[in-house]
């Protein structure tokens, strides 16, 4: 009889172990966007979580009309929601911390580049000069939920942080919902909780180099990974690669030896904020700005094909 218990039992854990997760995907700021839960949830909840990637979109999209972003864009003050403002505040901390190189108020210049064109062009240089002097997100103000451009040309862009932001916003609805177990992969930017099987998931970054091949793995059981890199967006036009990633000193794509940058933390939107600096500080201002922030690591691909790891992570390269 005991036996018997044994045997049910292990049979129990072994399916429990080979259930397929509750999946969804959907698509939303320009990327796919995908919900595995693994214990715990139901596809109601994977759907509802997909959802708030509408919400946060329809709050934080500089290319839609009527969302508050683009409202403080155009009319140059406006009353934010609380999440909005606390989002916003955030950005100028790490605008501060990373000297410039996270600059939401860049909306100016990354709306004269045009990456998914089909004949991709160059911005007009002194258009390019002219947007960038209004650039700076020093030149937002916000009093509690008040929020004003000092310089009314002054345009902000979300692009670099709203999937981070949205990782957290549906990592925290899965948990408060009991889901012990889930992954989310939102474009370059993931969020996995809980393990997978009892065991750390296994993350594969991709090498920029060549799609499909991978630099290494990661393990991580809980956290956020989100990866910048030129290979995600751009064109090349007369033999130069042009990418989505902007040095805020330029307006041209960053270009500090770096071919891409992976970082891990406790938070989405502190990663994603992270790795977007990162890419355009390269190795040194990477090291000096991870170093402000001892919860979060990194992995730098350099443009000499070596790796380089800024604090502590679990990664097996290839
Ligand atoms: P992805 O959106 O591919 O995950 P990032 O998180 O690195 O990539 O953000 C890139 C986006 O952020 C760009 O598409 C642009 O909208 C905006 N952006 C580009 N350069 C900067 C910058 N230096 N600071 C803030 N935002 C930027
Ligand atoms: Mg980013």
């Amino acid at each position: 009889m005991k036996r018997l218990l044994a045997l049910l039992l292990a049979l129990c854990l072994l399916c429990g172990c080979s259930a397929k997760p509750v999946t969804a995907q959907g698509f939303a700021m320009d990327t796919i966007l995908s919900v595995s839960l693994y214990q715990g949830g139901s596809q109601a909840l994977a759907q509802e979580a997909l959802s708030l990637a509408d919400e946060a979109e329809a709050r934080l999209s500089c290319h839609r009309e009527g969302t508050e972003i683009s409202r403080l864009n155009q009319e140059g003050c406006a009353t934010l929601s609380p999440e909005t403002a606390e989002l916003l505040a955030f950005c100028l901390d790490m605008y501060a911390a990373s000297s410039g190189a996270l600059d939401i108020g860049l909306g100016g210049v990354s709306a004269l580049w045009d990456f998914s064109a089909e004949q991709p062009s160059l911005p007009e240089e002194s258009a390019l000069l002219e947007a960038l002097s209004h650039a700076g997100a020093d030149g937002l103000r916000l009093d509690g939920n008040e929020a004003t451009l000092l310089d009314p040309c002054m345009q902000l862009d979300l692009g670099a942080v709203a999937k981070g932001a949205l990782a957290d916003d549906m990592a925290a609805l899965l948990r408060e919902r009991g889901v012990t177990s889930f992954l989310l992969n939102l474009g370059g930017c993931l969020y996995l909780s809980g393990g997978k099987d009892g065991e750390p998931f296994r993350v594969g970054v991709e090498d920029p180099r060549q799609s499909g091949s991978m630099l290494g793995v990661l393990y991580l059981t809980e956290g956020a990974v989100s990866t910048s890199s030129g290979a995600q967006r751009g064109f090349t036009l007369d033999g130069v690669r042009y990418h989505h990633i902007l040095d805020p000193k330029t307006g041209y794509p960053a270009d500090a030896g770096l071919l891409s940058v992976t970082v891990v933390c406790p938070s989405g939107l502190l990663a994603d904020a992270l790795s977007t600096a990162c890419f355009v500080l390269g190795e040194e201002g990477a090291a000096a700005l991870l170093a402000q922030f001892p919860q979060a690591s990194a992995l730098l691909l350099l443009e000499d094909g070596s790796l380089r790891v800024l604090g502590s992570l679990d990664f097996e390269p290839a």
